[in-house]
């Protein structure tokens, strides 16, 4: 009898599923194999996999098939090179439009009013500028497409867009002739990011007649969405949000909800996933994890722990969401990876898939620095290419999968690397951790893992 010999892939973590049973886990072919837990002892010696007999043999090879072993001596790292490759190119697949950089209300852990410089000037974006940057990405969807790329996503975005009622309407007519002359994908979502206040027929109209998703903030029932959501008088803006929401959805308006976490409902999520299903009949939402704002330092100044307590409540909120058939998007979109073995390269679109256009017509990289303007250049959006200039280059590489600290995390794979701009705020280099956002993803990750395996169990119960 040979021995065949194998040894584990450098991205291979072993967790406990339960009593009996371990997970393999390829934290980058993101590939899982559950096995009893005699099986290492069985099998390994050191950090080599020997087979004893052709059963083993036959196990070995499946999960070297896997990706979970490695012929002895073999290098391990192709895979990891091939997805560094795809980190050399940006590829504009998002367009953030902001209508406004103003807002009409004050919500207290506001990422992108808190750093504008004292004295900054808000304006409203004009027709002219808004169809100049529609027209340079869709320039930047062509190239992105015969790179590859399928998906693409519109973000009218602000401040507040509806202040700028005039060029909202514009501009979703005019994406509507886009699409009708193929210059942009028939099917490329837009979303229009609002606080709901300024919502009106006319607005909503419009949005149904060219299927744009409505994404509107509420942070739960009125006591505490009121807390955080205010006017500058300190006035909650529940009635005016809810007013908007309840017409969206007696026009047929495609609606989301965007839940942000903080202090007010971290610890009631639970509870505002029954009472969005419930109340709302909202069918899909997003929370939103708290991107630094340096007037009101998260949670206490807790920052490690606001990272532990958010990847717990969100776990268990989705679970919740998922019982109630509302789609949860933070979530989501780590199952999907998880589901169909697809790495995701960065979490953020500004890592080299986005451009941000602000009301003065800069193009930037990212919507949270356009009030100092970092990363945003003045350039003419009628011949830019973003994908050559070096914020864009240097932004792709921002990624878990070019950084040597991320080779050995478990959640190397489903990850993505969090937000930049934490990074950015926190130690002054967008290249470091957004560590709040590495203990979600770790967490996320043993907890598909683990969900995985149950769902398996219980299948093998049923078929019993
Ligand atoms: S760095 Fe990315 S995730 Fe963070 S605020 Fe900017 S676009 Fe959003
Ligand atoms: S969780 Fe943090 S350390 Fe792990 S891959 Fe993601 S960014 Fe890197």
């Amino acid at each position: 009898m040979r021995h065949m010999k194998f040894e584990q892939s450098p991205f291979l973590h072993v967790i406990s599923v339960d009593d009996e049973y371990i997970a393999l886990y390829n934290s980058l072919n993101l590939e899982v194999a559950f096995l009893k837990k005699d099986f290492i002892k069985q099998y390994q010696q050191e950090q080599v996999f020997i087979s004893s007999d052709a059963t083993s043999e036959r196990i070995l090879e499946q999960l070297e098939g896997l990706g979970l072993l490695i012929k002895e001596r073999a290098d391990g790292y192709e895979l990891y090179r091939e997805y560094q490759k795809a980190l050399d190119e940006p590829a504009i697949n998002i367009l953030y439009l902001l209508l406004s950089d103003a807002c009409n209300i004050r919500c207290r852990y506001c990422y992108f009013l808190a750093p504008m410089p004292h004295g900054y000037q808000s304006s409203l974006m004009k027709k002219e500028t808004a169809i100049k940057a529609l027209d340079l990405f869709t320039h930047c969807v062509k190239r992105s497409i015969t790179k590859g790329h399928p998906e693409q996503h519109i973000v009218i975005y602000g401040g507040e867009p509806t202040l700028n009622k005039e060029v909202l309407l514009e501009v979703l007519q005019y994406i509507d002739r886009l699409k009708a002359k193929k210059l942009l994908p028939g099917k490329l979502p837009i979303t229009v990011n609002t606080n709901g206040i300024l919502l009106d027929k006319e607005i909503l109209t419009q949005c149904k007649a060219t299927e744009v998703v409505v994404a509107i903030s509420v942070d739960g029932p009125k006591e505490i969405h009121d807390q955080m959501r205010v006017y500058s008088s300190g006035k909650g803006t529940f009635d005016e949000v809810m007013r908007s929401y309840r017409l969206a959805q007696q026009m047929g308006v495609k609606t989301g909800i965007c839940v942000t976490i903080d202090r007010h409902n971290l610890f009631r999520m639970k509870e505002i996933v029954r009472w969005l299903a419930d109340e709302l009949g909202a069918k899909g939402m997003g929370f939103n994890i708290l991107i630094e704002n340096e007037v009101d330092p998260i949670v206490s100044g807790e920052k490690t722990q606001y990272g532990e307590i958010v990847a717990q409540k969100l776990i268990e909120s989705f679970k919740m969401a998922r019982a109630a058939g509302i789609y949860e998007d933070r979530m989501m979109r780590r199952v999907k990876n998880f589901l169909d073995k697809t790495p995701v390269l960065s979490d953020c679109g500004g890592c080299g898939l986005q451009i941000v256009v602000s009301p003065d017509g800069k193009i930037g990289v990212c919507q949270a620095f356009c009030g100092r303007k970092e990363f945003f250049v003045t350039e003419p959006l009628e011949t830019f290419e973003p994908e050559s200039h070096p914020f864009w280059k240097q932004w792709r590489k921002r990624s878990p999968l070019a950084n040597k600290v991320c080779r050995s995390c478990v959640a190397l794979g489903n990850c993505g690397g969090g937000c930049p701009y934490n990074a950015y705020r926190t130690k002054g280099t967008i290249y470091a951790l957004d560590e709040r956002f590495c203990v979600h993803a770790k967490a996320t990750t043993h907890f598909l893992i683990r969900d995985l395996w149950e769902k398996q169990k219980e299948r093998q119960t049923a078929n019993k």
